[in-house]
């Protein structure tokens, strides 16, 4: 068996193994969702083009198929570039320069709701702890609107529940453990405190524990239906934890009242480091590759994630603009790298993408894919074991190669670099 890297979801599992034989595939280390994934790509071996047109559908070589994708993309009026969150960073980085030359939108999932929290103050904080540090330190783990145990599988084995560390060395027996969400998750099962709250309910549930916390208003009466004695529970609970690691998702963020529920994060970590505690608070998301989304977006323009360069210089878009665009029917041709952008999308979002003209760039088998009346399939990051992408901490991860002497460069990677030559060709022809 050999070192791999699993791109399958943001832990980037770099401490796997696995052999793809004439059996199929093999692993030691991937979860359940990692393991499906390698076998889902594990033959595609070179990229394959399907063309549709009228119902019918055609295969093409890579070249005619290149051809059509820039013709389709130099003549559109509204282009978008969507998705990228399963790329590597170098393609989110050669899809960035394609969005200039072509000057158009260029967005991705990680706009709804990560990308808000990346660019809010609590980032400013230094929260920047590492997962590593989490499994060497993590003394209470509290998971607020997020459920790994269903989309990270091995969050909690690998890094923050189950693991040994430097001061938790009897690993879960040294932890404590929190959930917060609007539904009993699977997650909660292995939580100590266990909180439900409707939904919205996050901003009045940080209220209520920092008031208590600064001793302002002590709980004393049931809030949001919850007993006061569990909430008073939870409050000692971060009171005597040394070392507090919220790890905070779409429940919180997307819940309605992202800025004033990142603010109240934001106050509650300050709470709690004024009481003298090691406090951090780190986004949990689960697209393998948001975080490099974010970041190279970040670095190219100082921009976060959704920008419009129509006019040559990149103006920032709400997270609702591009949604509310594709809804309506704005976009006449969307390229779409490395997502599956029909299934992250919302309803009405999702229904004007299926209406557009869409050229697809990515692995085998998704919604778009199917949809799209130009699919360039290429070979998975995961085979091709090229390039690097970003942990959810913020970590770099690079990505191994299987066996150097059989390099499968035939990646997202090559298409969307050979689709930007074409189009710099023609453009200045
Ligand atoms: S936790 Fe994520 S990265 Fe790790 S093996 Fe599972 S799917 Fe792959």
């Amino acid at each position: 068996m050999e070192d791999i890297v699993c791109n399958r979801c943001s832990l980037l599992c770099d401490d796997v193994l696995a052999e793809i034989g004439d059996e199929g595939a093999k692993s030691l280390g991937l979860c359940r969702l990692g393991h499906t994934h390698l076998e889902s790509v594990a033959n595609q071996t070179k990229i394959e083009v399907i063309s549709r047109e009228d119902g019918k559908e055609n295969k093409l070589s890579l070249d005619k198929a290149l051809e059509k994708a820039a013709e389709m993309l130099i003549s559109a009026k509204h282009p978008l570039l969507y998705g990228w969150s399963r790329c590597t960073n170098e393609t989110i980085s050669e899809g960035l320069s394609l969005a200039k030359t072509l000057k158009a939108v260029f967005d991705s999932s990680a706009s709804m709701g990560l990308s808000q929290s990346m660019s809010h103050n609590v980032q400013n904080m230094k929260l920047e702890t590492d997962l590593d540090e989490v499994q060497n330190k993590g003394e209470f783990i509290l998971y607020w609107g997020s459920n790994p145990v269903e989309s990270s599988h091995r969050h909690a084995s690998r890094f923050t529940v189950f693991p040994r560390g430097e001061n938790v060395p009897q690993g879960v027996e040294s932890r404590v453990i929190g959930v917060i969400d609007i539904r009993d998750t699977e997650t909660m099962k292995m939580a100590n405190h266990r909180i439900i709250i409707p939904h919205g309910g996050d901003s009045t549930l940080a209220r209520a524990l920092i008031d208590d916390l600064t001793g302002k208003t002590p709980i004393k009466t049931p809030i949001l239906g919850i007993p006061a004695a569990i909430l008073v529970g939870l409050s000692q609970a971060l009171r005597k934890s040394d070392f507090t690691v919220i790890f905070y998702g779409t429940g919180l963020v997307n819940s309605g009242k992202t800025t004033e529920n990142l603010s109240l994060l934001e106050e509650l970590v300050q709470t709690l480091r004024k009481l003298g505690k090691n406090i951090y608070a780190m986004p949990m998301w689960h697209a393998p590759n948001d975080m490099g989304v974010v970041a190279s977006s970040k670095e190219l323009d100082g921009i976060p994630v959704a920008f419009n360069i129509a006019s040559g210089k990149a103006t920032q878009l709400s997270v609702k603009n591009t949604l509310q665009r594709l809804a309506a029917g704005e976009f006449d041709v969307v390229l779409v790298a490395g997502s599956d952008a029909l299934v992250e999308l919302p309803g009405q979002a999702a229904r004007g993408l299926a209406n557009s003209s869409i050229i697809y760039i990515g692995s085998t088998g998704t919604l778009v894919d199917n949809r799209a009346v130009l699919s360039l399939r290429a070979i998975d990051d995961i085979i091709s074991g090229l390039g690097s992408m970003t942990r959810i901490d913020m970590k770099d991860i690079r990505l191994k190669n299987w066996d150097e002497s059989k390099q499968k460069t035939q990646n997202v990677f090559y298409v969307i670099s050979q689709l930007h030559q074409l189009i710099q060709t023609k453009l200045k022809n």
